[in-house]
């Protein structure tokens, strides 16, 4: 089918009202649910084939912050979806105020390979809560879960209702120049300006989820062991290619040391002493992305794992030192399974080094004490983030994720999803029982304003 006639039957669908009520919405959510559900294992599978994700890693990081999602809206959209009663003014005496959600529309959600499951479900789970329609353009680099979804979205729904078009660049372009009422991307920074412009030929609203170098401070006075422990996690997990993953660790320089040690530690812990050899360490998603990543391990100097195998397209954990401001290494977002190390003497430099930068999607603070946590999320501007961990603020449907500046545009999970597929419509309801002429230009009271 040609993408406008997708485009208007999806339009036509919506205008019938049938998408609005509060057990349609219900009903396609817990659909969605079982449909995924039943799918389980073909979703693991092609993770696994996609991503080399252990089923461990597919069911904690992608299905169950799916079902999460799905569970959290599905209990609180009743109180969501009523008009929210609002003050009015003495001025406006005799009217009610409120604001009444509306959905939107018809949402595109283009969706990257990284996490291409939850990245592509968790924003259509927000339109459906909305109720609006979607198309969905999973990522063409993660095809076998390209391929899942589409076979799992296409059985439960119709398509002018949820549609999904499987394809790369060409393809999103082509649904770029569709009037969808709302694009939800998550992706690079550069593709993020070209859906941007294109979203300003029809106006159509958008929400950016985009990347960046996220920086992961730790301070002197650290639970240095525990802080190793969850930078690797949040590092090394789907082999670094997780868009809130620390980018680099910028550490004080009286704990390097010990905390390099804790890290490899860690490392060893997590996936022996042999990682290549792990069944279940991440690959990275295609000899593109391999290449550019092999490039910086000839930076600075090795300090921890370095080898890589060109054809599983794997690389070990590895913790890079030596490394100063000006190298590759710390002019692009890596997405990999590289950390390289920078060391500070005083907080101000901390501040000056990250301010000097594009805002961060994520940071990371590891300290003991609350003067340096609370200076730090003062004085810096990012997406959002931890203290004394990394990742976790992601997976909960409580707090919104979003980026800041150059890292993204709007936030969503849990109610902010709902916000952003939602227009919030303001009503004044005036009474007819009296009047209060004042504001006519006829009227001989003026109003005093003191
Ligand atoms: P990408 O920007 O290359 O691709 C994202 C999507 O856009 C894909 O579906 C792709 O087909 C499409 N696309 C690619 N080039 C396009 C073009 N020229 N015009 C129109 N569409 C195009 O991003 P990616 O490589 O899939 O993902 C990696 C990036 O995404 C990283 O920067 C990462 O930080 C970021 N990311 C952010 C989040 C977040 O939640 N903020 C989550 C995951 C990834």
């Amino acid at each position: 089918m040609a993408l406008s006639q997708l485009m208007e039957q999806q339009k036509s669908y919506y205008l019938t009202g049938a998408t609005r009520g509060l057990d349609f919405r219900l009903a396609q959510l817990k659909k969605l649910k079982q449909a995924i559900v039943e799918r389980e294992s073909d979703i693991i599978q092609a993770l696994r084939t996609d991503l080399n994700k252990g089923e461990k890693e597919a069911y904690a990081f992608e299905i169950s912050i799916v079902y999460q999602e799905i569970a959290h809206v599905i209990k609180h959209l009743k109180r969501w979806m009523k008009p929210k009663k609002v003050k009015t003014p003495m001025t406006h005496s005799g009217s009610r105020s409120y604001i009444i959600p509306e959905p939107l529309g018809a949402a595109l959600i283009i969706a990257p390979w990284n996490y291409p499951f939850m990245l592509a479900i968790d924003p259509l789970v927000g339109a459906i809560a909305a109720g609006n329609t979607a198309v969905l353009k999973p990522s063409e680099l993660a095809p076998a879960v390209s391929a899942v979804m589409a076979s799992i979205l296409r059985a439960a729904f119709e398509p002018h209702y949820i549609a999904v078009v499987e394809g790369g660049v060409e393809e999103s372009h082509a649904l770029l120049e569709q009037p969808f009422d709302k694009i939800f991307f998550t992706g690079s920074v550069a593709v993020g300006k070209i859906v941007m412009e294109a979203a300003a030929k029809h106006l159509s609203r958008v929400t950016l989820e985009l990347g960046g170098k996220s920086p992961c401070i730790v301070h002197d006075d650290a639970h240095l062991k525990l802080a190793a422990q969850r930078i690797a996690f949040g590092k090394f997990s789907n082999a670094g290619q997780t868009c809130v993953a620390p980018d680099y660790l910028f550490v004080h320089r009286s704990v390097k040391s010990k905390l390099l040690a804790y890290l490899q530690e860690a490392i060893v812990s997590f996936y022996g002493s042999k990682p290549l050899q792990s069944p279940d360490y991440g690959k990275i998603i295609s000899r593109r992305h391999y290449e550019r990543l092999r490039h910086f391990l000839n930076e600075g100097k090795v300090a921890i794992g370095g080898l890589a195998n060109d054809l599983s397209l794997q690389i070990e954990p590895t913790v890079l030192e030596d490394i100063t401001w000006e190298m590759p290494v710390m002019q692009e977002e890596i997405f990999g399974p590289i950390l390289p190390v920078l060391t500070y003497d005083s907080l101000e430099e901390v501040i000056g080094r990250i301010q000097a930068r594009p805002k961060p999607l994520a940071l990371y603070v590891f300290s003991e004490d609350k003067k340096v946590q609370d200076t730090l999320l003062e004085r810096l501007s990012f997406g959002g983030g931890c203290v004394n961990d990394t990742l976790m603020h992601f997976g909960s449907t409580h707090l919104p994720v979003g980026g800041v500046g150059e890292s993204g545009m709007g936030s969503y999970h849990g109610e902010m999803s709902f916000h952003i597929f939602s227009h919030m419509k303001s009503i004044l309801k005036q009474t007819t029982k009296f009047d209060i002429p004042f504001r006519y230009p006829s009227s001989k009271i003026g109003l005093k304003i003191i």
